[in-house]
């Protein structure tokens, strides 16, 4: 069965040449990029992840690598593979990124160390002029390539504001080696011995998550989903992780419910390289009553959907790297309320395009006000798309790349 209502056009979609981005950003900027992206057309460039599916890394992956190609940079994609123990690990370093406080034992260093030596035995990098590797998973790579030729960067998309120290330690011994790390935001740059650059992360307008929808194709999908319209939609959309705070979610809503109705949904996949999913969702599923619904599945036009439709989008991190959840909502015009914690605070200009919280209360009595006022939900729902417009389209994290790697550009032999 198709996860997609037949009414969806998909010849609008997948769209991966910069003069699609003309009439958003404006033909002088098209063309500012386009020129910049002379200077390195004829690199090859690699991208090292963890998985094709789930997660922010991919969202971005997935659009960039195209558009990098559209472009005539020669660019891959490969990713680690590992076993469940091996990702077993990699979670906890995530987590511990993020600022939980747990032990990585000599053990789980030995998996760590041991799957990525078997995953670089089988990269052959050679003719690559570039290398970008991304997050903790493949991060100790770069070790076992001491003779490159090439830059090799790292870039990291977690919330690093207060990495747990005897963790970030021991990471920082496989960053240093690197020419340059990349953190969403200039608060998580770290004293390191190599160079630090900082790029926030962007969204593609014209994929099937971002493009625009008809009344009918929302009203169809959300049908599909048998979700009901009949009270205004709370939504938040995450990957059912602890740092997304569902439970504080369900709280506040069950505060807010108090004074005035809704159906609060809760929608996530589950990315292959993240173990805890599953756990975190039984918890979940143990702390609902009615009206909540819960949805694990992974449909793109579902997240367009309700972004669109809801009344009021949540995404109340208590860690957030960058969210690109909030981003998605306010390109949509949507009224969020988001958590006060790291890349959301780059986004919301509290009151202004959408609220910033930082504990269930708050988020109760933002969600309160903005169910009974639609016309604050419009006013900030629009300037929320206008700041996403100007700072988070992936055009202008397409020129945050070409910047980058024309510093290392060799000069054609001729
Ligand atoms: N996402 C999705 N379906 C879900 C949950 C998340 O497609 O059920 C997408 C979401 O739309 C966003 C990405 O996964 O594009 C999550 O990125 P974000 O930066 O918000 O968080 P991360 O998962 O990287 O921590």
């Amino acid at each position: 069965m198709s996860l997609l209502p037949p009414a969806i056009d998909r010849s609008t979609l997948g769209l991966h040449s910069l003069e699609h981005y003309a009439p958003l950003i404006g033909a002088a900027t098209a063309e500012r990029i386009e020129r910049k992206a002379d200077r390195v057309r004829m690199m090859q460039v690699a991208h090292i992840s963890s998985t094709f599916y789930g997660g922010g890394v991919t969202e971005i992956l997935t659009p960039l690598t195209l558009m990098m190609n559209a472009m005539g940079i020669e660019t891959d994609w490969h990713l680690v593979q590992g076993t469940p123990g091996f990702f077993a690990c990699t979670k906890k370093l995530h987590n511990a990124l993020q600022g939980q406080e747990l032990e990585f034992s000599e053990q789980e260093k030995a998996i760590y160390e041991e799957v990525v030596f078997e995953n670089a035995t089988r990269l052959h990098l050679e003719k690559c002029d570039a290398v970008i590797v991304h997050d903790p998973q493949p991060l100790p790579l770069v070790r076992h390539f001491a003779e490159r030729e090439m830059p090799w960067l790292w870039q990291c998309h977690v919330d690093l504001s207060s990495p747990h120290p005897p963790v970030w330690d021991y990471l920082r011994g496989f960053v240093e080696p690197y020419d340059a790390a990349i953190f969403s935001l200039p608060e998580y740059g770290q004293g390191l011995g190599t160079d630090q650059r900082f790029m926030t992360p962007a969204i593609d307008p014209f994929s099937p998550k971002n493009a625009e929808l008809s009344e009918q194709e929302i009203g169809e999908t959300l049908k599909y989903h048998r979700i009901p319209t009949d009270r205004p939609l709370v939504t938040q959309i995450s990957r059912f992780d602890r740092w997304k705070d569902p439970i504080g979610v369900i709280e506040a809503r069950r505060k807010a419910r108090r004074q005035v109705d809704c159906t609060l949904v809760l929608v996530g996949n589950n990315a292959s390289d993240d173990p805890e999913g599953h756990v975190i969702l039984e918890t979940i599923k143990r702390s609902i009553d009615d009206r909540v619904i819960v949805l694990a599945v992974d449909d793109p036009i579902l997240v367009n959907a309700l972004q669109r439709h809801s009344a009021v989008v949540l995404q109340k991190s208590t860690r957030e790297g960058f969210g690109l959840t909030v981003t998605e909502a306010m390109w949509k015009g949507a009224a969020v309320i988001g958590g006060d914690v790291g890349g959301i605070r780059h986004q919301i200009t509290d009151g202004k395009n959408g609220f910033l919280v930082s504990t269930v209360d708050q988020a109760a009595d933002r969600m309160v006000q903005l169910l009974n006022d639609p016309q604050l939900r419009r006013r900030l729902g629009a300037r929320a798309k206008e700041s996403v417009r100007e700072k988070f389209l992936m055009s202008r994290l397409l020129e945050d790349w070409l910047d980058l790697l024309v510093r290392y550009e060799r000069p054609v032999c001729q």
